[in-house]
């Protein structure tokens, strides 16, 4: 996907483009909750595959565009109202702390779908955990998978392999 990108038009190329539009409204069409764990996985990849192929449409014009509809109610914006929505994601997602990644939005989910618990190198720290066992405690109605999101190129798994590596290394060294 990035490979075509970057063989493609260049950055100058006005006609490279692409926008992807939250679209709080009242009238937002209502996606139900998956009803398990297959089903969310199945929404989960669908919503990547849009937004992947979002990105391959970059160089057509008028802009490739990705609308995701979001119901105001599902960040509390209600009308005369206080008290905050209902949380109820239909997945966990343990992602990465690094910037590329921003997980809804390689998704196409919008606020109130998923938990996401993001980390350096994706590690499953004290911190973390409590994270997914509050999600599974207490999210159990709407949550039905937990999903462990990698992607390439982490600097934060490279730099903990490097240190293992080196470490190795030293032990090696003290042995011989
Ligand atoms: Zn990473």
């Amino acid at each position: 996907m990035a490979k075509k990108l970057l063989g493609g038009a260049s950055k100058e190329d006005p006609t490279w483009l692409a926008e992807v539009t939250y679209r709080f409204a009242f009238d937002a069409v209502y996606r139900p909750l998956p009803p398990d764990a297959n089903a969310a996985r199945s929404r989960l990849e669908s919503g990547n595959r849009a937004f992947a192929a979002l990105l391959d449409r970059m160089t057509t014009s008028p802009p490739a565009k990705l609308n995701i509809a979001v119901d105001p109610h599902d960040v509390g914006l209600l009308p005369g109202r206080s008290a905050a929505p209902k949380q109820q994601p239909f997945a966990a997602v343990v992602g990465c702390a690094d910037a590329r990644v921003p997980v809804e939005l390689i998704f196409s989910e919008g606020p109130n779908d998923l938990f996401v618990v993001r980390v350096a190198g994706n590690g499953l720290g004290d911190d973390v955990t409590a994270s997914l066992s509050y999600a599974v405690d207490h999210l159990k109605d709407s949550l039905r998978t937990i999903v462990v999101l990698g992607h390439s190129g982490c600097g934060a798994v490279s730099a903990a392999v490097d240190v293992y590596l080196e470490l190795l290394s030293q032990q090696n060294t003290c042995r011989s």
